[in-house]
């Protein structure tokens, strides 16, 4: 065990800041009285404005796979089309999904570490009838951002609805909901939304709704976005809801909204860049090309030489740095960092330096400070 503090630092979950977690502590709420009526439908209303959104907000009391699982038995009948983008391990997690359950799934595929070229999804939609296209928002596996808006284009005006997993970018990557045409959000609180894992979140558009509403959809109960509807009009929740993940959830949401979307999404941006120069300048180039970089994780390539198994193990063990290998065909070439939630400049800094020197254990040759000052600069450049 170490002796150095906890650092967690994954793609999720992410760190819980104190003030969530003090927001937990308090006591179990019932959860049909006017108190928790009255922290939920705050919750709503905050993430409605982080969705880029009208809809209604369904909490779910699950992970978020739960979410992704929701979304297609609620829209699928037996026999119906799916058409899942895969450029990572999330995309081939939800085409999984709809197999198990029994739908007639396309997969397109896209070599990892690219983005989803939407002129190929317009081509597939155009041969073939589909109830809904899949796509992830943030590739937490690639740390690659899809363009919605484009998809979202696209699917608009046909009766195919848009499916998106956003769970590792909602909170701190854009999500227009509505302008883009997005049909469904699954998402779930402990990625970008600093709250432990444990509520699956899910947004439905009108036009996904009509077809929700359908009898001839897949078996249902627990996942039923029906049922969360009927409760949802009285401002309940079907089922007991995670209640204490909900006071964090809502106090998580405040504090989006005390920074201010804007800036919380801008120091996305930032601390992502200067974390990714950082490990440049310490010879980990980032695995995504330009132009599709996600703000939220940092996907790195590891050095010829060693193995992305051993930086990790020894961020760990030395340091007390929790980051993430690759579980997937990317493992040992690919380690990946979270720059989402409740991160400051400090925590990248601090990255650096015990990246630095686990890369000089490993035999590799670094100049001292030489990350720290890369990151540095990004920071004081915007
Ligand atoms: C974390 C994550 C999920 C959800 O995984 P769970 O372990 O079920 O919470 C889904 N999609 C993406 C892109 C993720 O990053």
């Amino acid at each position: 065990m170490t002796q150095n503090p906890y650092r967690l630092r994954l793609p999720g979950p992410t760190a819980v800041p104190e003030r969530v977690r003090q927001a937990m502590a308090r006591p179990v709420l019932s959860h049909r009285g006017a108190e928790f009526v009255a922290i939920l439908s705050r919750a709503e209303e905050l993430l409605r404005q982080i969705l880029g959104t009208s809809n209604p907000v369904i909490f779910l009391a699950c992970s978020g796979t739960g979410v992704m699982e929701a979304g297609l038995v609620n829209i699928l009948a037996a026999g119906e089309r799916v058409l899942v983008c895969v450029n990572g391990q999330f995309g081939e997690r939800f085409a999984a999904i709809a197999k198990a359950l029994g739908a007639t799934v396309d997969v397109l595929d896209v070599p990892w570490g690219q983005p989803l070229d939407p002129s190929a999804i317009e081509r597939r939609v155009a041969a073939a009838e589909y109830r809904a296209v899949v796509a992830i928002h943030n590739e937490s596996s690639t740390g690659v951002v899809a363009d919605l808006a484009a998809i979202g284009k696209i699917l608009r005006h046909r009766p195919t609805l848009l499916i998106v997993d956003s769970v590792s970018g909602l909170g701190g990557i854009e999500m227009r909901q509505d302008d883009w045409g997005v049909d469904i959000v699954a998402s779930s609180s402990q990625k970008a939304l600093m709250c432990p894992p444990g509520i699956g979140i899910a947004s439905v558009s009108p036009k996904a709704w009509d077809i929700v509403k359908r009898d001839t959809a897949m078996p249902r109960f627990y996942w039923d976005f029906r049922k969360a509807m009927n409760a949802g009009e009285a401002l309940e929740t079907p089922f007991t809801p995670a209640v204490s993940m909900i006071l964090g959830l809502r106090e998580a949401l405040e504090m989006i909204h005390e920074e201010g979307l804007e800036q919380v999404l801008a120091r996305h941006l930032r601390l992502s860049a200067a974390l990714r120069a950082g490990c440049a300048a310490l010879g980990l180039s980032s695995f995504p090309q330009a132009g599709t970089l996600s703000n939220t994780v940092v996907a790195l390539n590891v050095p010829e030489n060693l193995n992305g198994g051993d930086i990790v193990r020894r961020l760990y063990e030395g340091y007390g740095t929790v980051i993430a290998g690759s579980r997937n065909k990317l493992a040992g070439r690919v380690i990946r960092i979270g720059t989402m939630g409740s991160i400051q400049a400090g925590d990248i800094v601090t990255d650096l330096l015990h990246m630095e020197a686990v890369l000089r254990e490993l035999g590799s040759p670094v100049k001292t400070g030489a990350g720290v000052a890369a990151a540095v600069e990004v920071l004081d450049a915007r």
